[in-house]
């Protein structure tokens, strides 16, 4: 049972590990681009192009792509940092555009973010103990017991409260400011962890620390996480499931070892392909992937990817490809023509195939 002095009772049940946490349908987002000349019309950066996928209770949800995929929107959008032009998220079973009031309040303390600048997200005028303890006293905590949730916070990051309670941002390390940056997020008791990029920032032995850091925290507190990064180890290393987009979609999504071992999406595999690993039987045969990714604000009709995938077709170019489950098990999506008996696809279904695994749609 949760005993957090700031928990409010709707959120106590923190349910079964298969039970949706989060549920995100269709959330689009673009950006209005600066009209430069004599355009009439007006231009968007598609950034966020209707995107749906759930994170269950207790599981981490990785995000992957390429800088401007979408995935640093998508968690503002989630976070409410900013409004989306359309589509509905579920917190724990309630509508996120209900919440008013207290509701809504529950929610944003329930759902903290942790960004990769760890300087930038601290107020260099407070000390560690201060910057933990302010966000719990804002929400109604006396000074007394917030300084000791700060003490205990930090204790719990690994950082003694006597020897770092009294610094400044400026006196700490990358890894430490970090630290705080988890223990203030901890303070608020979430149930739901943005992490965007958190750990990109650090040196890898750090990086390892704060990442069994997660990890424990994660089974401790039965925290759901999402996980944004650039890095395939860290999301392999920290995500149950994955979520892989190209210019705003969502093109593959399963769990991590199908996504790690049987990546269908030709996208997919050039990005693991680009990895080094050193156990030969997690190295895909794709090639690299060449290019850059196309003009956001005018996104290329058909499938987005056709213009640098090696197996695109013409059918490729005409229609955009559904996200499809695999029939190796129906948690694992893909949005690729290869991935849909009919498409019309030239290829035969086998060759779609990664890992001799077959393929048949399952829903539409
Ligand atoms: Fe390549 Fe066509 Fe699949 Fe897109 S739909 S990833 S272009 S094969």
């Amino acid at each position: 049972m949760n005993t957090h002095p700031l928990t409010v009772d709707i959120h106590q049940d923190r349910g079964g590990p298969k039970q949706a946490l989060l549920e995100v349908r269709e959330l689009k987002k673009y950006f209005p681009v600066r009209s430069t000349g004599f355009s009439a019309k007006p231009q968007f950066v598609h950034a966020v192009d209707g995107v749906s996928f759930s994170v269950a209770k207790g599981q981490t949800l990785g995000i992957v792509g390429e800088s401007g995929c979408g995935k640093s929107t998508t968690a503002r959008l989630v976070a409410k940092l900013m409004a989306p032009d359309s589509g509905s998220m579920v917190f724990d079973g309630d509508g996120v555009d209900e919440f008013r009031g207290i509701a809504l309040k529950d929610f944003r303390r329930n759902l903290q973010m942790v960004f990769q600048d760890s300087f930038a997200s601290l107020n260099p005028r407070l000390t560690v103990a201060q910057t933990i303890a302010f966000g719990p006293q804002v929400h109604g905590m006396g000074a007394q017991e917030a300084n000791q949730l700060a003490r205990d916070l930090l204790a719990r990051v690994g950082m003694e409260p006597d020897q770092f309670g009294a610094r400044y941002p400026h006196e700490l390390s990358g890894g430490q400011r970090q630290r705080v940056n988890i223990a203030r997020a901890l303070a608020f008791d979430p149930r739901l962890l943005i992490l965007d990029e958190a750990v990109a920032a650090l040196d890898k032995s750090v990086q390892a620390q704060v990442l069994n850091l997660l990890q424990e925290l994660k089974s401790e507190r039965q925290l759901t996480y999402l996980f944004i990064s650039h890095d395939l180890h860290v999301v392999h290393y920290l995500s149950d499931q994955v979520m892989v987009m190209y210019l705003g979609q969502i093109v593959e999504i399963g769990p991590v070892e199908r996504i790690y071992g049987h990546a269908v999406h030709p996208y997919t595999q050039a990005l693991l392909s680009a990895v080094p690993s050193m156990d030969p039987a997690q190295r895909t045969l794709a090639s690299p992937i060449s290019g850059d990714p196309p003009n956001p604000i005018d996104p290329p009709a058909g499938c987005r990817f056709h213009d640098r995938c090696p197996k695109a077709q013409a059918v490729c170019k005409a229609r955009a490809p559904r996200l499809l489950s695999v029939a190796a098990d129906a948690a694992h999506q893909v949005a690729c023509h290869l991935n849909d008996p009919q498409s019309g696809h030239g290829a035969p279904a086998s060759s779609a195939t990664y890992a001799g695994l077959p393929l048949h749609e399952v829903s539409a």
